[in-house]
């Protein structure tokens, strides 16, 4: 096997394995090889991992903040040199194109260790003047946070968690997807390399309930989970009956709205990005785009010619634009939606169909898909589909436009397309969602925080809001005169 790792799990600063728990394989999308073989960690495993934590939170809470940061930025320089190979293997276990792999997903992780390294010598709290007496605030770590992963992003979701738990002080048990377990154990490989101490990044492999088992561990003391709506719900509910913090980013259905006066060609490529890349599989997609009437036909036009020029074929290509999508039921998934979206009278203007390419029959390949004349109660204009497949509605006035765009139970993020300066920042004002863009669209540097409104999530991660959800305050309240009391 292409990508067989020495183990199924790392724990306590180690490769190791866990036979009685049921395989898990990972497979190549483009061509359905199988590209490892591992096992699902069963309870004892994951206790054992949330007891290596609690174990290395002692170490690594009591390290000095410099030196955190030290061992976060070394090790967002060894992912800088192995970007390449680190790349390789997310394209064969997520089929993502390497062309993307190289510069979106170790190269993000890398960043957001560096932003976090550089972070975590300045976390401080305050002092607070009481007038003689005074007050002062301690930021401490909250303990052994228990990290899940969806399979879109595995190796940034897992740097996008583990960066800022680990600047803050906190200890950390992840769990990557069962469909794309691989990075992260190259990541807790990495960690150690840099010199993070034994039993502070663990990594368990497993399905939905190992997950479960580990959200529910009395010695885990927060989660966060990146997923759909419906694992956020469950996860919510269980992290609740031990009141644990939870940050959840879940799905969305966002708007991308383009008014008459925008650079058409730039919302085109902006529409492109927002449905296309990764095959569409991004929960902050802009599905929903909302095109003014005046510029829609110049709008579906563009659109039609440059989706034609998509180059579909074997991801390990560099010059391969769209590849397949992560697993089979993924793609029965997205071409029952397809399906839907015809049957309920959306006008397919380009795709809809599985892609063949030539030497990989079994390649899990979709048209980039676009459906205009979508209206606002289709299926496809409401749940997430998470595949290549756009939906293009008309509108007229902005007021319709923002009220459209926020009719929905998600709220991850939107985008808005015009010249008017003014506009611009008012219809971002007004839209209901976490991640906004004006004039580009998808674009998440880890500067800037992201996560959503309504069902899309709770929490922030990146940029220095990701610090409040790693971290507790203490109030030390400090007497300078005499004590009083009543007698
Ligand atoms: P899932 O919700 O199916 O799974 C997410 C993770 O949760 C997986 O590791 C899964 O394990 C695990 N899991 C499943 N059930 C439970 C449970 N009861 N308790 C604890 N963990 C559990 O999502 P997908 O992996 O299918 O990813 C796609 C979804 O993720 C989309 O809805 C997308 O929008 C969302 N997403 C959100 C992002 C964001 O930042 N907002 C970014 C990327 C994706 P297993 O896979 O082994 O079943």
């Amino acid at each position: 096997m292409r990508a067989q790792p020495a183990a199924s799990h790392f724990i306590n600063g180690k490769p190791c394995e866990d036979a009685a728990g049921a395989v898990l394989e990972s497979r190549y999308p483009a061509t359905g090889e199988v590209i490892a073989s591992l096992r699902a960690a069963t309870p004892e495993t994951v206790n054992a991992a949330v007891a290596a934590a609690r174990s290395g939170f002692k170490v690594w809470a009591a390290t000095p903040p410099v030196e955190r940061g030290r061992v976060l930025r070394r090790a967002a320089d060894i992912l800088r040199e192995r970007n390449r190979a680190l790349s390789e293997l997310e394209t064969l276990d997520t089929g993502k194109p390497l062309q993307e792999t190289l510069v979106a997903d170790a190269a993000s992780g890398a960043d957001c260790l560096e932003y976090y390294g550089g972070l975590t010598a300045t976390l401080t709290g305050e002092h607070i003047d009481l007038g003689g007496s005074f007050a002062y605030t301690r930021r401490e770590p909250l303990g052994v946070v228990g990290a899940i992963g969806a399979w879109n992003y595995p190796m940034q979701i897992a740097c996008w968690k583990a960066a800022p738990a680990l600047a803050c002080g906190n200890a950390v048990v992840f769990k990557p997807s069962e469909v794309t377990p691989l990075s992260a154990l190259k990541l807790a490989e990495i960690f150690k390399e840099a010199g993070l101490p034994d039993g502070v990044f663990n990594v368990v492999q497993g399905f939905g309930e190992t997950g479960a088992h580990l959200v529910s561990h009395p010695d885990v003391a927060k989660v966060s989970l990146t997923g759909s709506v419906p694992t956020g719900k469950r996860v919510a509910a269980t992290a609740a009956e031990t009141l644990k913090h939870a940050t959840l980013e879940l799905g969305g259905k966002s708007p991308l709205i383009v008014f008459d006066d925008a650079d058409v060609d730039n919302a085109v490529s902006a529409a492109i990005n927002a449905n296309f890349y990764s095959s569409g599989q991004i929960c902050s997609n802009g599905t929903r785009v909302f095109v003014q009437k005046g510029i829609k036909d110049a709008f579906l036009t563009r659109l039609a010619e440059r989706t034609a020029n998509a180059r579909l074929g074997d991801p390990m290509d560099e010059s391969i634009d769209t590849g397949p999508l992560v697993s089979q039921s993924q793609l029965d998934k997205v071409m029952a939606y397809v399906d839907k979206g015809v049957a309920e009278g959306a006008r397919l203007v380009c795709g809809g169909k599985r892609a063949s390419v030539d030497g990989l029959p079994d390649g899990l390949f979709v048209e980039p898909t676009v459906f205009a004349d979508v209206v606002d109660h289709m299926t496809i204009a409401r749940e997430e589909i998470f595949g290549p497949v756009m939906c293009v509605l008309d509108f007229e006035t902005e007021d319709e436009a923002v009220a459209r765009a926020n009719a929905t139970e998600f709220g991850l993020a939107a985008g808005v397309f015009t010249r008017d300066l003014q506009r611009g920042h008012r219809v971002i004002a007004a839209l209901h969602a976490g991640t906004c863009w004006i004039n580009t669209y998808n674009l998440t540097p880890v500067e800037m925080p992201f996560g959503g409104y309504k069902m899309s999530g709770i929490g922030r991660e990146n940029g220095h809001a990701a610090i409040a959800h790693y971290s507790q305050i203490k109030s030390v309240y400090v007497e300078m005169g005499d004590v009083e009391s009543a007698y």
